[in-house]
């Protein structure tokens, strides 16, 4: 007999089934309430846009463009990728919506992402994020109030306890430009020491070598210049604005000059929430300010301030959430019971009490699978109606008309 080849899932991809799923939609739900409480609405947007969405955007120094994209030429001979990120498609969505008139917007999403990296412990090619975006708002409140709400989710998640947040200025334009020029020339002078990314990166956008991740790399960013001593007193105005903005909402956090972000779209605030509980892939939550995202789309000048959490990490990092209750078995104790039976069924769904029956199977048997199952009841439908507590095995006669009364106990 020859056997048909078994189909795998493809490299840096992982099926959501059981715990993993219970996990996973666990951490969006507490996310979509959270934000709910913060005034959020959730958007969905689709997940391949066209390829300049990102091109145009991240970086073209960045490693998700450099390496990571998933692009390809659709059957029509157009370039789409595989959205690495949610940020650039919100505010593609935002200009394409004509909502650039109706500031400021709040908006939740949850959704997969695709990266071409190299998979791993919490990294995968598809990956799924929660995130948000708060667009047309300025001021350093607004910074704060994005953040609180992800400190928030964490706390409700339980795993505040493992992260540290982690926040830095990356100024506005002039301060920028200032400091880019501070860390050429620090970098040149030891330019044959770079890793080849970062030689590049020197040219094209050099505090994009802050965040490398090569070690000899890394000694040199020990010792570079800081962009706190570069800052414009609008720019250093605002960091301040942040910094007493989060007391305020009572969000704790740690000041770290080497926090840029992997894309190129931000300015003033970045942050990240990270922990040691996960090795190399401590980045939960990260995000920035990107006032001139937007604009660089061809939108109106909209500021915006946002950030992604990795779902995948986030879920290793939490406890199992309680499993919902178990439906109500039904059992028919004969076959001429079967019409009873989904009466009763039927019944209590409509009173919105989870209840199931099984599809085949003598009584005893149909018994025995109720008591594997977790469930806590079953109702035996025979010439009376028993209801079984399936915990201590005592069971009663029970009228039709209690019957809901009782199982809401
Ligand atoms: P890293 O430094 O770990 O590569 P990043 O800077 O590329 O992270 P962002 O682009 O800021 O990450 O994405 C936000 C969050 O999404 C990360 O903090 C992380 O939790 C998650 N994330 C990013 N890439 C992956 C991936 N390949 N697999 C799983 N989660 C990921
Ligand atoms: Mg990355």
């Amino acid at each position: 007999m020859k056997m048909a080849t078994l189909l795998q899932p493809v490299r840096g991809t992982k099926d959501l089934i059981g715990e993993d799923a219970a996990r996973h939609f666990h951490v969006i739900e507490t996310a979509r309430r959270v934000t709910r409480l913060f005034g959020f609405s959730e958007w969905q947007t689709p997940i391949f846009e066209d390829t300049k969405v990102f091109s145009r955007t991240l970086g073209e120094t960045s490693d998700v463009v450099t390496k990571e994209m998933y692009t390809f030429e659709d059957r029509g001979g157009d370039s789409v990728t595989l959205r690495p990120e949610g940020t650039a498609g919100i505010c593609r969505a935002l200009i394409t919506g004509g909502l650039t008139q109706t500031l400021p917007q709040k908006v939740f999403y949850a959704g997969p992402m695709f990266r071409y990296e190299r998979p791993q412990k919490g990294r995968y090619r598809q990956f799924h994020q929660i995130g948000i975006e708060l667009l047309g708002a300025a001021s350093p409140l607004a910074d704060a109030e994005v953040i609180a709400a992800g400190w928030r989710i964490l706390n409700e998640l339980g795993v505040a306890k493992d992260v540290v947040l982690n926040i830095n200025t990356l100024g506005d334009a002039a301060s920028r430009e200032a400091y880019r020029a501070a860390l050429v020339a620090h970098f040149s002078a030891h330019a044959d020491k770079l890793s080849e990314d970062s030689k590049l990166r020197l040219e094209k956008n050099p505090l994009r070598i802050l965040d490398s991740k090569d070690e000899g790399d890394k000694a040199l960013v020990e010792n570079a210049p800081l962009i706190y001593d570069h800052l414009t007193e609008e720019a250093a105005n605002f960091y301040n604005g942040l910094k007493s903005s989060l007391a305020a909402f009572g969000v704790p956090f740690a000041e770290n000059p080497r926090i840029v972000r992997g894309l190129d779209y931000y300015n003033h605030t970045a942050f990240e929430f990270v922990t040691t509980a996960l090795g190399a892939q401590g980045t939960v939550m990260a995000g920035g300010r990107y006032d001139g995202l937007v604009e660089q789309m061809g939108g109106p000048n909209v500021p915006g301030i946002g950030w992604g959490a990795g779902i995948e990490r986030l879920s290793m990092l939490i406890e199992p959430p309680q499993a919902a209750a178990q439906p109500v078995i039904i059992i028919p104790m004969g076959g001429e019971s079967e019409a009873p039976a989904l009466d009763i069924l039927n019944t209590l769904r409509a009173a919105n009490i989870a209840a199931e029956i099984g599809y085949s199977g003598n009584a005893k048997k149909r018994l025995e699978r109720a008591n594997k199952s977790g469930a806590a009841y079953a109702v035996l439908v025979g010439a009376e109606i028993k209801l079984k507590n399936l915990t201590d095995g005592s069971q009663d006669d029970v009228a039709p008309a209690t019957l809901i009364e009782r199982l809401r106990g």
